[in-house]
């Protein structure tokens, strides 16, 4: 089995709340867990929500609390003639194609009524050709992976918290896109590439995140890469029900105090809070163990 390899991969979208660093501590406790390393790559490749400064921010933020990253900090904005290769590969292979549709064309093809924060369900429009309208987006032909690589509707995966999951990618999402009519990369084909060329052997995110697993691993299958082991850690909601995000009012972290920070989101993990004073590095050295008995297989 190759090393354990794990990343906590924030979008450098505002600084870290309470919310993120639950998603970073359970990271940082896996890696250490298994004697394994903890990487850092910062998602800023959907440039009209990120932040300026905000990534070497959330950096020092981390640093703050004693989640120290193995290795260079990975920039996903460095990142383009990578994510450019693996799209080449891709439409080579007949496993890509342009997409003319702007979003009203894909609403107007709906033929049911999208769930709140569900993507549409990409109708296929454009699968068989542009018909003479202009190129904006490149989409994954998930029927053609699949006749490609031979594999079932159902994408299933095990979620070490969640436990069995599936999806019919095809049909729950449709052909996703990898690369966004404004020239953005999409987040899926960013992560699946630097997961893979990171050596990421084990993701552990938010579960916010979950649903686009299967998403990940069709990708991951269409261009030939291993498929890590997935952990979606418990969600903090905000006063709302809902996600804490910077949306709901969340407040970046209070680092004058990191170790009350980092005792709220041990508890959010099942973890025992620290006492008051205990030095930091003692604190995450305690709280190891107890994830490795829990979570460590
Ligand atoms: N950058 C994503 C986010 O902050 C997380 C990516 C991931 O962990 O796969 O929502």
């Amino acid at each position: 089995m190759a090393p354990y390899v794990g990343r906590f991969a924030p979008s450098p979208t505002g600084l870290l709340h309470a919310g993120s660093l639950v998603a970073a501590l359970a990271s940082w406790l896996d890696a250490r867990a298994h004697g394994g390393q903890w990487r850092v790559r910062i998602e800023d490749v959907d440039t009209p929500r990120c932040v300026a400064g905000a990534g070497e921010a959330i950096v020092q933020q981390l640093l703050r609390c004693g989640l120290v990253p193995d290795g260079e900090v990975l920039w996903q904005s460095q990142r383009g003639a990578a994510y450019q290769q693996a799209l080449d590969a891709l439409i080579a292979t007949g496993l890509a194609y342009p997409c003319g549709c702007s979003r009203k064309d894909i609403e107007a093809a709906q033929t049911q009524p999208t769930e709140r924060h569900k993507a549409q369900i990409y109708p296929g429009t454009c699968r068989q050709g542009l018909q003479g309208k202009p190129a904006r987006a490149w989409r994954l032909n998930v029927q053609a992976v699949r006749e490609a690589r031979g594999l079932p509707p159902l994408t299933r995966w095990h979620d070490r918290r969640l436990g069995e999951q599936a999806e019919d990618v095809a049909q729950a999402v449709g052909d996703f896109v990898l690369r966004r009519a404004d020239g953005l990369w999409a987040y899926q084909l960013a992560v699946v590439v630097d997961d893979a060329a990171q050596g990421i052997t084990d993701v552990v995110r938010g579960q916010d995140l979950a649903d686009n697993t299967a998403r990940q691993i069709v990708l991951q299958q269409a261009l030939g890469l291993p498929t890590p082991r997935y952990l979606h850690t418990p969600l903090v909601l905000g006063p709302n029900g809902e996600k804490l995000s910077k949306q709901n009012g969340a407040a970046p972290l209070d680092l004058a105090d990191p170790l009350t920070a980092l005792n709220a989101a041990a508890l959010t993990l099942g973890l025992a809070p620290a006492p008051e004073g205990t030095p930091l590095e003692r604190a995450l050295a305690d709280w190891t163990g107890p994830w490795r008995q829990r979570l460590g297989a």
